[in-house]
């Protein structure tokens, strides 16, 4: 942390910060400048922002130098990326590239088949399917719930595809348990700091999407929440955020995918499908996601997406989901990555 004085500040209004500094147990460095004295202190940040030195007079601002997030740094003690495996398909790994495919939601044991059978035989490494949907709106279709997670395992028991589902409850941990092998936590609950510790604690990997308008040091911290329960296994996800710009559902934030893989050792996907809202955009922002270097990416696929019962717009159609896949592929080839 970096103490800044104000130019009027008095000898003794710096002594009274190097005092309260020093009796916390920081080192306090006072270095004075030609207009106004800075003090660089030194250990224990959380320590510093607690004893709140931004009230005391002569100060005029307190500046973090470290990073608030701990555990998802790969700055403090971190510095290898986390590469894991869900039933076999590596995650993270600088080699290769994470293809989760799948409808928006479960709606009909057919349609789901028909979905997962299609992606599953294009490269996909993992099946996605919504049980509970969190909706904007409490009268949209909130999904098939418990009878949704049954149609999964049947389908995951037939095509092999580990299965990625949205937590929105506590509530439902135990549903999860059998059927689902990487816990989702949407953008809307991104910073539902309970939710958090409780997949903390589920022993599964979670898709931690970014909230509709959350910065990434609020992601990371989020991660913390997830990290610190011991579970190393966390995917984070840019999904697009909300910005003055509404020709696209949200704006995609390429940039956040570079940023991420510098300040994190976490995997890092990208999901084009609700970050355009058109499936017409979904294509050239997953080659643009797999260029700027990311572990995978999660995409919406519909066998009929016309009749879609949530988020049709976007779904791409099953049918042309084998030359999407390839598409992105070749793209990932470009950094080396292979399909996982
Ligand atoms: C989803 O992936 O099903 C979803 C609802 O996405 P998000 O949380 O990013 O809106
Ligand atoms: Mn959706």
């Amino acid at each position: 942390m970096m103490v800044v004085m104000t130019p009027e500040a008095t000898p003794a209004e710096i002594e009274a910060v190097v005092a309260k500094l020093e009796a916390r147990g920081v080192h306090a460095k006072v270095m004075p400048g030609e207009l106004t004295t800075a003090i660089g202190a030194i250990g224990d940040p959380e320590g510093v922002r607690e004893l709140g030195l931004e009230g005391l007079s002569g100060v005029d601002q307190v500046i973090p130098i470290s990073r608030p997030y701990k555990l998802a740094s790969s700055e403090l003690s971190h510095h290898e990326p986390t590469v894991f495996e869900v039933d076999g398909r590596r995650v993270g790994a600088p080699d290769t590239f994470c293809l989760i495919a799948g409808p928006c939601t479960v709606e009909t044991p057919d349609q789901t088949r028909t979905v997962a059978r299609t992606v599953a035989e294009a490269g996909a490494s993992m099946l996605r399917g919504g049980a509970f949907k969190p909706r904007t709106s409490p009268f949209s279709f909130q999904g098939l719930g418990e009878q949704a997670l049954g149609i999964l395992g049947e389908v995951r028991a037939e095509t092999g595809l580990p299965v990625v589902s949205e937590l929105t409850s506590a509530q439902h941990t135990g549903l999860f348990a059998e059927v689902v092998d990487v816990v989702q936590v949407g953008a809307r609950n991104m910073q539902n700091y309970g939710l958090l510790e409780v997949v903390g604690k589920l022993g599964k990997p979670v898709l931690l999407k970014r909230g509709l308008s959350s910065t990434l040091d609020e992601l990371l911290m989020a991660a913390d929440y997830v990290l610190k329960e011991g579970n190393e296994r966390v995917i984070l996800c840019e999904r697009g955020i909300r910005t003055f710009e509404t020709a696209t559902r949200f704006t995609l934030d390429l940039g956040a995918v570079p940023w991420l893989k510098l300040h994190t050792h976490l995997p890092v996907i990208v999901d084009p499908s609700h970050a355009s809202g058109d499936r017409r955009l979904v294509g050239p922002l997953a080659r643009a996601a797999a260029a700027a270097g990311a572990d995978g990416i999660i995409v919406e696929v519909h066998d009929d997406p016309e009749a879609a019962l949530c988020d049709g717009p976007h779904q791409i159609y099953a049918k042309d989901f084998p030359a999407f896949a390839s598409d992105v592929a070749a793209h990932a080839s470009l950094l080396g990555k292979k399909l996982a």
